[in-house]
């Protein structure tokens, strides 16, 4: 890993001047508002933070929201915001493996954060949002040491008005409405990079598919309804496949989530996948995507690259399930698959 200038940031090819390698991050804890109205949102952002080396100042990636306040172990911390990230002083030297809690009380109107390959992040959409982060937009949303080695176990508390759903990462707990809101909270035990973190907001309804060996479903608008239940019939079926094939499914259940807008491509995120409703038909181009997105949760999402260079290997190993996949849902064999990408390359 090779030190940036300044600040103790990473400089990295695919996603420069994110992260902080001088501390990882033990547990998140995010209490969020969100506003879809007038996408306002409000959060609390509590980091429990273990320094890698000794160290007085720290570094949180957050992209042009506002922070009102920091406390360190409960008491004020003196911070410096910049338009990308916020320069904390942790007021003592915290020595290589001691711990401090790092809370961030921060606001204002979140956007995707432009990258070398688009937009990555928060999005507000016409009714609701969506939070597509891959690789760099995850400083949209929450404060972060945003390098995908430093992975966290999360707890996210989401409150948005009553007419509105939230889904996100892990497995719903408590819920609570009160005066116009509806409050989820969402466990997210295993580690989870930053970038696999997402929220989407929305008018949905949930259609449960399968128990075994993980609750499966889907998450998607009324309207849409019908689309995704057949489109997405054999998602049971390939969990189960890839279950067998790869081990134990890694997560406590998985959901696709079905956006009211198109999206270019799907994307992965921990313990979901997110589709848009051009992506979502009985053809081969559409089901060899599901196939894929559902093997990142193995290789991707459980296992996770160090470093963004090592991209190929996420990719990789989702391609080939989708060999694997078409073999057993019986296409073309995966053989025949590898035959035909690998006349293209010659
Ligand atoms: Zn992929």
């Amino acid at each position: 890993m090779k030190r940036g200038s300044g600040d103790g940031s990473v400089d990295e090819r695919y996603v420069p001047h994110h992260g902080d390698p001088t501390y990882t991050v033990a547990h998140y804890d995010l209490v969020v508002d969100y506003v879809p109205e007038s996408n306002r949102l409000t959060g609390t952002a509590v980091l429990q933070v273990r320094a890698v080396e000794p160290l007085r100042r720290l570094r949180l990636d957050l992209n042009d929201l506002r922070v009102q306040k920091v406390l360190v172990d409960g008491v004020r911390a003196k911070y410096r915001q910049h338009r990308a990230w916020v320069s904390v002083e942790v007021g003592r030297e915290l020595a290589a493996g001691e711990e401090a809690e790092v809370l961030v009380a921060y606001g204002g109107r979140p956007h995707p954060m432009r990258g070398l390959d688009g937009d990555a992040g928060w999005e507000e959409l016409e009714e609701g949002s969506i939070v597509a982060s891959q690789p760099h937009g995850a400083p949209s949303w929450f404060p972060c040491n945003d390098l995908p080695s430093v992975k966290a176990p999360f707890r996210m508390e989401l409150s948005v008005p009553q007419a509105f759903s939230v889904v996100a990462n892990g497995l719903p707990g408590e819920t609570r409405r009160t005066a116009g809101r509806t409050i989820q909270v969402f466990d997210q035990p295993e580690p989870m990079a930053t970038y696999l973190a997402t929220v989407h907001v929305g008018d949905f309804v949930q259609v449960d598919q399968a128990t075994s060996p993980v609750p499966v479903g889907i998450v998607v608008p009324p309207d849409r309804r019908e689309q995704a239940v057949a489109a997405l019939a054999d998602q049971p079926a390939m969990v189960a496949y890839f279950h067998d094939v790869f081990g134990p499914y890694p997560f406590g259940r998985y959901l696709a989530v079905v956006t009211p807008d198109d999206l270019e491509i799907p994307l992965e995120a921990q313990g979901l996948s997110i589709f848009g409703p051009n992506l979502l038909h009985d053809g081969w181009d559409a089901q060899r995507l599901i196939a894929h997105e559902l093997a990142h949760q193995w290789f991707g999402n459980s296992v996770t690259l160090g470093h963004w260079n090592d991209i190929w290997l996420h990719e990789g190993f989702a391609c080939y399930a989708e060999w694997l996949w078409s073999e057993e849902s019986g296409r073309e064999s995966a053989d025949e698959q590898a035959a035909h990408h690998h006349a293209r390359l010659a």
